[in-house]
């Protein structure tokens, strides 16, 4: 039994994006499509978000054009391919503070925010234009720093930090979807500590290896040894492993092109929770 409904939500596109920053070492083999995802969760009577995209405004758009960022839509439009509105996001929780995933601050008005105070601070200290609205919400109290890992930040939702890796301070959010403490039914989102399936396998059948993103600020021994803590959590199954930028996800559980040529992945459904596949 499923305490949340999970959907992988694509609302943009990367066309051509260096295979070297995805896959530590994998250099000179060209560019390939990385999509932009965020996550909705709907359980407990909550509707949570993993991540909030970006908004196609100002410095959003800037961001946009240097990474080259193509066919992106807004939450309202994304959402509602899933029966859901932006108003109806009650909680936002922010794997790190990249453009892609915390550039969507303006576009949730109801929502609180949960990020890592660390990855907060060190944001802020590197003066990054994003924190100027996360700021204004620390100050309305919409915007909350976690100290660390904390079991239930939700039912069955527990954070995870990840420090001195992809960013400062990132955090993976695990799900206990039994709500049970030791569950058998976990799914772990990993914002960018994993990119892609490789990142978990090297690629090599027979052999598997961790190989960890080619985008890393912190240090990539450490990114390893996040790795293996994601896999425990999923007790070594792939297919709970929820990467917002690989999409051979789309292979992995059922899902559908939306009519802007996104894809929408049904990850598992609550008790009454109609399907949108
Ligand atoms: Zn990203």
């Amino acid at each position: 039994m499923s305490d949340y409904s999970i959907w992988m939500l694509e609302f943009a596109w990367v066309p051509d994006a260096p295979t070297s920053s995805l896959v530590y070492g994998r250099h000179n083999v060209g560019n390939e499509k990385l999509p932009y995802c965020y996550t909705l969760l709907k359980g407990h009577g909550k509707t949570i978000l993993l991540d909030c995209g970006v908004n196609y405004a100002s410095h959003g758009r800037e961001f946009m054009e240097r990474f080259n960022v193509q066919n992106w839509f807004s939450p309202k439009e994304v959402l509602a391919e899933v029966g859901c509105t932006p108003e109806e996001i009650d909680h936002v929780i922010l794997t790190h503070a990249h453009f892609d995933h915390m550039g969507g601050l303006e576009l949730f008005p109801n929502a609180t925010f949960h990020i890592q105070q660390e990855e907060l601070a060190a944001w802020v200290s590197m003066m990054a234009l994003d924190m100027i609205y996360a700021v204004q919400l620390t100050r309305e109290g919409r915007m909350r720093g976690i100290d660390g890992n904390v079991d239930n930040i939700f039912p069955g939702i527990d954070v995870r930090i990840a420090r001195d890796t992809h960013t400062a301070g990132s955090q993976y959010v695990v799900i206990r979807n039994d709500g049970k403490s030791t569950s058998d039914d976990v799914f772990v989102y990993t914002g960018d500590l994993l990119y892609r399936h490789d990142n978990m396998h090297g690629g090599i059948a027979g052999d598997p290896m961790y190989l960890p993103v080619g985008l890393a600020f912190g240090s990539q021994t450490k990114l390893i040894f996040a790795t293996h803590e994601i896999m425990k959590c999923a007790d070594f199954d792939m297919r709970r492993v929820l990467t917002p930028h690989e999409p051979a996800m789309t292979n992995v559980y059922p899902s559908r092109t939306t009519k802007n040529g996104h894809y929408l992945i049904e990850v598992t459904l609550a008790e009454g929770q109609q399907s949108y596949v």
